[in-house]
């Protein structure tokens, strides 16, 4: 068998994924702040963790997912301040648009999305315990600091020393707020009105908020249980978020907080880090304006593996596209293919199963995957130009197979086209088959075909296809 190996930041060496408890997988992945709408560096992180939650699944792992969605930080109250409107207001459009990104990405929904300000309480909990364990202190400013000289091991995921992080060091740099060390990070922000407007949480330290690193810390506890198997983010998040997540988490808990940590490297754009002032920042929606779709967008941030830098260009664009149409060409051709006596290629499907399972099992390398995708695409190409495919069905259901990891495979013709009456007229075709009235069934049946319509009994259930 098989097992999954994946690399892990804070060991910096490959190891066996293997769940703590049962089956499951609980795996935290740091998700949006929502004050804008999310750029194609995020997606490259995100269209990562789906191609992992995908591969556990593949391995016949459970997944319990939690992505956060931070809608309290400096960004989105900013936001609702400068528009005059509640946080609520403010972020949710954004929140409304990052899940529509999501499906065009055709990234799985995890099991929680959960909001930051949903988890106030729960943040409040953990400083308290901090406090009282000497680990966090009131700074002159009110609010409420962790003291990283707590907590020995700080450092220990990014491989930084204690003496890296002196004042002014390791590019910290010291902000507005009256701490003990620079790289002391807050813990809850004592209230200010010209900053925070009516926008604030009581608490036992005085009003205030939470700062951002201690918001994932509480929803991960709450939500998946003291340690996680995989802790997963961008690699700009490693340090110090990840870093303040672990000591604040383990001053907590008194227990490890995750097991293995993964960390997607940058996306530049034409070799250059992306920023609005040099003119080659992209949303998604700035791609799909320029006429690409989802898949192609999600084939190109797939393809790079996730600890290589990925170097984004409308040209890479344009060879996804091609990569995309010469897989569904290949599918359009095996679909049109009548079954004949030919030997059946179940030999060649196992063997590119498990040169595209091993290829994942060695911490995703996808472009080997893809090799042994497109080697079985030529393959098989070259077997239909001498009549040699006995039945196309097990190629599509092996497609589907594979497609449950990749998600961009355009195995599904398009379906839109079809007139409505039609779908009316399959559904009441396989009622009527259900009810044994085989009479009626032919009826709708041929109502179908005289509509230029074929109907194809798939691995997956029955579909509409237009007849070539
Ligand atoms: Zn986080």
């Amino acid at each position: 068998m098989t097992t999954l190996k994946l690399y892990n930041t804070e060991t910096r060496s490959k190891e066996d994924i293997i769940p703590l408890e049962g089956n499951i997988i609980r795996m935290y992945t740091c998700g949006p702040t929502v004050y804008n709408y999310a750029h194609i560096g995020n997606f490259r992180t995100y269209v990562f963790e789906d191609l992992l939650r995908r591969t556990l699944k593949y391995f016949g792992m459970e997944v319990d997912q939690a992505m956060n969605l931070t809608d309290i930080d400096d960004k989105t109250l900013k936001g609702a301040i400068e528009n005059k409107i509640s946080l609520t207001a403010f972020t949710e459009p954004y929140i409304e648009a990052f899940f529509q990104d999501l499906k065009t990405l055709n990234i799985e929904p995890v099991e929680h999305y959960p909001r930051a300000t949903s988890f106030i309480p729960e943040m409040i909990k953990i400083i308290a315990s901090l406090v009282e364990q000497g680990v966090a202190y009131t700074g002159a400013d009110g609010s409420v600091y962790y003291a990283i000289r707590q907590f020995p091991p700080y450092g220990r995921l990014s491989h930084l020393h204690m003496h890296d992080l002196k004042e002014g060091a390791s590019g910290i740099c010291s902000d507005e707020y009256d701490k003990e060390n620079a790289a002391d990070f807050v813990l809850w922000k004592s209230y200010d009105p010209t900053r925070d407007g009516d926008i604030f949480w009581a608490s036992p330290f005085g009003k205030g908020r939470p700062g951002w690193h201690i918001e994932c810390s509480a929803m991960a506890l709450s939500l998946l249980g003291k340690t996680l198997d995989i802790h997963v983010g961008g690699v700009d998040n490693m340090f110090p978020h990840h870093e303040n997540e672990i000591a604040q988490s383990e001053a907590y808990t008194h227990q490890k907080f995750a097991n293995h940590w993964l960390h997607a490297e940058h996306l530049l754009v034409d070799h250059k880090k992306m920023s609005k002032s040099l003119g080659n920042f992209y949303t998604l929606r700035d791609i799909i304006n320029k006429g690409y779709t989802g898949p192609e967008l999600r084939y190109l941030l797939l393809q790079t593996h996730y600890r290589t830098q990925l170097n984004f260009t409308l040209q890479g664009l344009d060879a996804a596209r091609a990569s995309l149409e010469r897989l569904s060409d290949f599918i359009t051709r095996i679909r049109s293919i009548p079954p004949t006596h030919a030997p059946s290629l179940e030999p060649l499907l196992i063997e590119t199963e498990h040169r595209f399972k091993e290829a994942l099992a060695d911490d995703l390398n996808i472009s080997q995957a893809l090799a042994a995708l497109f080697d079985f695409v030529r393959e098989t190409n070259a077997l239909a130009d001498r009549h040699q495919i006995g039945d196309p069905a097990p190629i599509i259901s092996f497609l589907e197979r594979l497609d449950r990891v990749l998600g961009v495979l355009p195995l599904q013709p398009a379906q839109e086209h079809i007139p409505q009456q039609l779908h009316d007229a399959l559904r009441k075709r396989e009622e009527a088959r259900q009810a044994k009235d085989w009479k009626q069934a032919d009826t709708w049946r041929d109502f179908i075909h005289s509509h230029g319509y074929l109907i194809e009994d798939t691995p997956t259930g029955i579909r509409l296809k237009k007849r070539q």
